[in-house]
């Protein structure tokens, strides 16, 4: 969450700092700032997207700045609390949460200071400032003593020629540039600027001036560490003609499954050794990337015979799990720095577990920390709203399963999803989700409903339409719908069943009959022939290709994006950046 960049050199560090928050914005939108040293300190700060800030950032001329964009997780969005704080003459920028900011806040106010903004952030300003003797990197040494939570910090002082940055567990890059250096929450915002990049380790603190870097560990003691390319893509990454990112990602989801299975087949091998002897799987993630394990967990069961279970990454990792060296723990993240995902993988090995990272990412704190990654090769994702790294990671997933069952199982498997891209070309070219859409979009809530698999779906259909549409409801297994929620049915509802399981088809066709007698809409998302021939002409009916069972959650999920795209897209919605999210979720 949130994302920040340093720049000090030759060059325009407004400049710089500019290209580099249009490139950190999916982070977040809700407001952006910047500092600079040019005569004096010189600090700009608003609510609302880094378009906002631009004008003013093109009158300002400067060698060091830093810059922020916010998801706010302490005071609402406001030019207040927009980073950077500042206190005397030294501002910082911050990614993370400081959990015991209000004892800081309390103790720093008895001191004298008087704070501007609501955010926890600012109590790193006052300390930088009081603790400030004339060294801003020994101030910082002093200060993130005194911290607790999560953080990545950038602090600039009015005189003096550095920036200084510390982290801990939010991630934090230094890049080595021709005329200055460079300091960022992650490599795509220096894409184009630095060949090379070191990523710093937790309890890092660096001094980055135009002609040097300086890192110290946590114990304060100068340290090397390893220099490695710049793998961000430095072109542009345009629309293509799409009116949005969700859309054009969605269109990129056959691609994604081809190549996801193309690079799983480098990593098989060594999963397979890694995996040997695992006698549970537990598998985790948060959100999106959550629905996928779920899927990921019925794969592992139904392939292997390995139990598996399945939790959110912010409950796993708080609830002292039971894990030993035959535990594999699947720790599933788009971006590969979801906090929770991370912490959830860290606890995992320290219990001697093993870790599968499943991630989009290829150089992420958790490809670090795991001890094998399965890559999902969705290409950038730059809409909020996970699309074809969802489908990617389920592809992932299908292959990981089925190379723990066996070679003979996984090449049946793998020639198996071969047919999918294909498929899902189709799928897109034969979808009319106008009319469902506008239904859905003048719903009091929807109801996604499925079973099995089938259910995994319908919580990814439900988040993905509040994401994006801001249409409430639940995604619920259908078995469970007249336990309660049939309660909430009436004719202002929509539910939308998924059948593709023609094993339970009969019982999730009893739930629409439900429904149907409560006077609730209903439309049906199914591939298979019985269930089709039942509802055409009488519901709203989605037409998917028939495929295999354990297959056919990619095809009914690109059917519930597109729903939510369409259904967001008539309430005009601002569909790639929704209100109050961000990606990459950095913090807790
Ligand atoms: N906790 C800080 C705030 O609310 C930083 C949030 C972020 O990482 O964007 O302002």
């Amino acid at each position: 969450m949130c994302g920040i960049i340093g720049y000090i050199g030759g060059g325009n560090a407004a400049e710089i700092v500019l290209g580099g928050l249009k490139r950190l914005e999916y982070r977040g939108y809700d407001s952006a700032g910047a500092a600079f040293v040019a005569d004096g300190l010189r600090v700009v700060k608003k609510q609302g997207r880094v378009e906002t800030l631009e004008p003013y950032l093109k009158e300002i001329s400067a060698r060091i700045g830093i810059g922020h964009t916010r998801w706010a997780t302490h005071g609402v969005p406001s030019d207040a609390n927009a980073h950077p704080h500042r206190a005397g003459g030294i501002a910082v920028v911050h990614n993370g949460i400081i959990e015991n900011y209000a004892e800081l806040k309390a103790e720093l106010i008895s001191g004298g200071a008087k704070f501007l903004s609501d955010t926890d952030s600012e109590v790193v300003a006052h300390l930088l400032n009081k603790n400030y003797r004339g060294d801003l990197t020994e101030a910082m040494q002093k200060t993130v003593k005194l911290l607790k939570g999560s953080y990545a910090l950038m602090a600039i002082c009015e005189t003096e020629q550095k920036i200084v940055a510390a982290r801990c567990k939010s991630p934090l890059i230094i890049g080595y540039g021709d005329d200055g250096n460079y300091c960022a929450s992650d490599e795509p915002a220096l894409a184009g600027l630095c060949d090379t990049i070191t990523i710093l380790e937790d309890g890092d603190i660096a001094e980055i001036t135009q002609k040097n870097i300086k890192i110290f560990d946590k114990f304060f003691k100068p340290v090397a560490r390893l220099k490695e390319p710049n793998l961000a893509v430095s072109a542009s990454l345009g629309l293509d003609g799409y009116p949005h990112y969700m859309l054009k990602e969605l269109r990129e989801t056959p691609l994604s499954v081809e190549a996801t299975a193309r690079a799983f087949e480098k990593v098989k091998n060594t999963l397979s050794a890694a995996l040997a002897g695992v006698e549970r799987v537990i598998l985790t993630g948060c959100g999106t990337a959550y629905h996928a394990a779920l899927i990921g967990k019925r794969y592992i069961e139904c392939f292997a015979r390995i139990p598996a279970e399945c939790e959110t990454a912010g409950e796993f990792r708080y609830k002292n799990p039971i894990i030993d060296e035959k535990t594999a723990v699947f720790a599933v993240s788009q971006s590969g720095e979801t906090a929770d995902t991370v912490e959830a993988a860290r606890l995992a090995l320290s219990l001697g577990g093993k870790v599968v990272a499943v991630t989009n990412s290829h150089r992420s704190e958790l490809t670090r920390l795991a001890t094998v990654v399965v890559p999902v090769a969705a290409g950038p994702e730059i809409c909020v709203a996970a699309t074809k790294s969802y489908t990617g990671q389920i592809a992932a997933l299908y292959l990981a399963a089925a190379a723990l069952a066996g070679e003979k199982f996984y090449l049946e498997c793998a020639e198996k999803l071969k047919s999918i891209p294909k498929l899902l070309t189709y799928t897109f070219e034969s979808l009319d989700m106008r009319s469902l859409a506008h239904i859905c979009a003048s719903s009091s809530s929807v109801y996604f409903l499925g079973r099995d698999l089938d259910y995994a779906v319908a919580l990814e259909g439900s988040l993905k339409l509040k994401e994006v549409s801001y249409v409430s409801g639940e995604g619920y297994p259908s078995g469970e719908l007249k336990h309660g929620t049939l309660a909430l049915i009436d004719y202002n509802t929509t539910s939308v069943v998924i059948i593709c399981d023609e094993a339970l088809a009969g019982k999730s066709e009893n739930a629409v009959e439900q429904v149907l007698s409560r006077g609730g809409k209903v439309a049906v998302i199914t591939n298979i022939e019985g269930v089709k021939k039942r509802f055409t002409g009488k519901l709203p009916l989605v037409d998917l290709p028939p495929c295999d069972k354990f297959l056919s959650p990619l095809l009914s999920a690109v059917a519930v994006q597109m729903l939510a795209y369409k259904a967001a897209a008539v309430l005009g919605r601002e569909i790639d950046k929704p209100r109050n999210l961000a990606k990459s979720v950095t913090v807790e």
